[in-house]
């Protein structure tokens, strides 16, 4: 199957020097592009900013802002039975960015931001995408309940819950614990696992999805 991967984070720039960004590193987006060719999927990656080499015999689309994300995704997905969103997407965007260097003067200076699209958000409705789509859910509390909400707000199948308050996975680790929430209300906990054998389990359960009647 053709699989569409987000993966990373967005930066967004304040001029032509300064940006917001998040502390993304690619790994588990990447791990699942690898693990999906291997598995013999066709995979198009499309990528923020990340030090990590691309996989091979992988399509790669890097990207920069969220608005350049959303434009990629758009624009790919219909060509796509399954789409995976790893990427941590910057929530808001600066509204004027500035053409030079901002000086630095006393006192405070003011950022004023704005929402950027929900490029998951988008699939759906959108980009009528009818295939099998998956979200991630980076939480610090109540990690259940909150992926179990965006899992029906974003028209997932699937949702892989992920608590970013602990130290040990997550955020630039090479290992990881999730949860996956099914869209039939059944949910599977994976235990402290690498990122590469994480990345397997959702391929399994996104082939299993992609069967005719899997899905209601
Ligand atoms: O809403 P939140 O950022 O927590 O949702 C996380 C999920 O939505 C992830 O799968 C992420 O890749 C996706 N997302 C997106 N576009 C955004 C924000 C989040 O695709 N602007």
């Amino acid at each position: 199957m053709r699989i569409l991967i987000t993966a990373g984070p967005t930066r967004e720039p304040i001029d032509p020097v300064r940006y917001l960004s998040n502390r993304s590193s690619g790994k588990m987006g990447y791990a699942l592009a690898t693990v999906a060719r291997e598995r013999g999927h066709d995979v198009i990656l499309i990528s923020g900013p990340v030090s990590l080499h691309p996989p091979d015999r992988v399509e790669v689309v890097n990207v920069e802002t969220a608005q350049e994300m959303y434009d990629a995704v758009g624009e790919a997905i219909g060509a796509c039975e399954a789409a995976i969103f790893c990427a941590a997407v910057a929530d808001y965007r600066v509204v004027d960015t500035a053409i030079s260097k901002i000086k630095k003067s006393s006192g405070e200076l003011t950022l004023t931001l704005t929402a950027n699209p929900d490029i998951l958000g988008s699939c759906r409705e959108k980009f009528g995408f009818a295939g099998v789509l998956v979200g991630f859910a980076a939480e610090t509390e109540e990690l259940l309940a909150h992926a179990r909400a965006k899992l029906e707000r974003k028209g997932c199948d699937l949702l892989v819950a992920n608590d970013v308050g602990r130290k040990d996975i997550g955020f630039d680790q090479s290992h990881n614990e999730v949860t996956l929430l099914f869209r039939s209300g059944e949910s599977r906990w994976i235990p402290l696992e690498s990122k590469e054998k994480i990345a397997g389990e959702i391929l399994a359960e996104v082939e299993r999805l992609q069967a005719p009647g899997e899905r209601g």
